[in-house]
């Protein structure tokens, strides 16, 4: 019987919880926001404090990287929190995820750090317009990011930067060159403590606002599969990763570069679910927890569409063959995550058949990702 506390109590942490139960383990949630510890289905507040559900679990883990720098060192005090919680922080800030794709030797898209007005002025000579400009800290969702395309709107872009700085008292922001992509694609993989590690397939991701919208998973691409997990490896061993770690990436005439890490579960491996021989929540659990890693093959061609702003779908979705809604019990609110579809197939055509099914089924305002 292990017990896990996770560091935050959204859908990562309710996955976790569900992924666990066949395993006779058993998670708890830490909501950072209310400074509660909750049960992550219900997101009933449990009769415990933090200090206790650290004392009391045998592990601690997290759902997301901007926890609170306090709490993080609190919880690493225990010994018990995997990944290491440089890993958390190399997600939670740019500058150091930056630093750490350096020293691993993984291309990644050409950067200047930014503090001041005439950083800003450096930093376009150094990379050229566009440019995308990041806040170093907090960003999630493409919140925190400007794009600066044009001379003349580098006044009106810096103002608001110093404006969203000054309210959320974050410190700088990362200006990195505009990549002109193909596709993005991410690769989620799991290491555990005797540095085994086992990679999923690939997956396509589509994101519309900044927010992630479909991922496919790509089946067959062997030589694009080898360079993601290259990259991989060199990032979770630069790391000494233990649980799951995803990395996302640009990918330009065949080459991959990483965009970001998140060094946790990530919404693009959801199809894992329906589509793996392991599920990525399991397998997180699986490695810190110490026990064997699963199998990360991929069962059968798979696909995830976001559900964002909504708390219902036809009936008539669940009908279609191998499609599976998962819902995340959140009250509804323009634009949130409210839950996701998988959808599966016997091969990569029929699943853009099925694609086309739930298109039909869904609004093209609401989905507007899906084939048709
Ligand atoms: P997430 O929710 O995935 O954590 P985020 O807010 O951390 O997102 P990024 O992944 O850095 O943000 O960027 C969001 C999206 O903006 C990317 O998926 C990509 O579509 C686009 N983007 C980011 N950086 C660049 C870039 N340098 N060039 C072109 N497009 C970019
Ligand atoms: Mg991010
Ligand atoms: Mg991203």
């Amino acid at each position: 019987m292990n017990q896990v506390l996770v560091l935050g109590a959204g859908q990562l942490a309710r996955m976790m919880a569900l992924a666990g139960a066949p395993l006779n383990i058993t998670v708890i949630a830490y909501d950072v926001v209310s400074a509660n510890v909750v049960h992550p289905l219900t997101q009933q507040r449990q009769s415990l404090s933090l200090i206790e559900a650290i004392a009391t679990v045998d592990v601690i883990t997290a759902e997301f990287e901007h926890i609170p720098s306090d709490i993080l060192s609190f919880c690493a005090a225990s010994g018990k929190f995997k990944p290491h919680p440089d890993a958390i922080k190399a997600g939670g800030d740019r500058r150091i995820e930056k630093t750490l794709l350096d020293h691993a030797n993984v291309a990644n898209a050409p950067y200047f750090v930014i503090n001041t007005r005439a950083d800003l002025d450096t930093a376009i000579t150094t990379l050229g317009l566009p440019m995308v400009l990041k806040s170093a800290l907090g960003g999630y969702d493409g919140k925190g990011q400007w794009r600066l395309k044009t001379h003349d709107q580098i006044e009106s872009v810096w103002n608001e930067m110093v404006h969203c700085i000054a309210a959320t008292n974050n410190q700088a922001i990362v200006a990195e060159k505009w990549i002109g992509f193909d596709r993005e694609v991410s690769l989620i993989g799991v290491r555990n403590a005797i540095g085994e590690i086992k990679t999923y397939t690939l997956s396509e991701n589509v994101h519309t606002d900044g927010v992630l919208s479909l991922s496919t998973a790509i089946v067959g691409d062997t030589t694009l599969q080898q360079q993601a997990q290259q990259m991989f490896t060199a990032v979770a061993e630069q790391l000494n990763y233990i649980g799951v770690l995803a990395l996302e990436f640009f990918e330009v005439n065949g080459d991959l570069l990483v965009n970001e890490i998140a060094p946790r579960v990530h919404n693009s491996g959801h199809w894992t679910q329906q589509g793996a021989q392991t599920c990525q929540f399991e397998n997180h659990l699986r490695a810190v927890c110490d026990l064997p890693l699963g199998g990360t093959e991929l069962i059968r061609p798979s696909a995830m569409l976001n559900i964002l702003g909504q708390d219902n779908v036809p009936r008539a979705v669940l009908a279609l063959e191998n499609c599976h809604v998962h819902w995340y019990g959140k009250e509804k609110r323009a634009g949130r995550k409210m839950g996701h579809i998988n959808i599966c197939a016997a091969t990569p055509e029929q699943l853009q058949y099925q694609l086309i099914l739930l298109g039909q089924q869904l609004s093209p305002q609401d989905f507007p990702t899906l084939p048709r």
